[in-house]
């Protein structure tokens, strides 16, 4: 084991973070094993489990398993706004979403 891989996997143990294990120490231990590329592959093989677990909740199908696949989606998303540092326009981005949501609910745009 590198060295660096062996200091982020203690890491991850003893900072825990809400009883657990340090999610962000988890991201970067597996940015590090396998790299941007296949995790945005990976992004895109959960998404893809996420619509079809929405799909099936939709048409009232059995294993609709929404929750788990939110989670792996969630898992690996972080890894990637980690990796392509897009935590600031992410927050710009939703922010202006937001706005343009609550304008559309209430008064103010009707
Ligand atoms: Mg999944």
């Amino acid at each position: 084991m590198k060295l660096e891989k062996e200091i982020l996997s203690k890491l991850c143990e003893e900072v825990p973070f809400e009883g657990g294990l340090n999610e962000e120490c988890v991201y970067h231990l597996a940015l590090d094993e396998w790299g941007v590329e296949k995790q945005l592959n990976k992004l895109v093989e959960e998404c893809a489990e996420l619509i079809v677990a929405v799909s099936k909740k939709i048409n009232g199908l059995e294993g609709a398993n929404i929750a788990e696949e939110i989670a792996d989606v969630r898992i690996v998303m972080e890894q990637i706004i980690i990796a392509l540092d897009l935590g600031d326009e992410i927050y710009k981005h939703k922010n202006e979403k937001l706005l343009r949501l609550y304008k559309k609910l209430t008064k103010e745009n009707k």
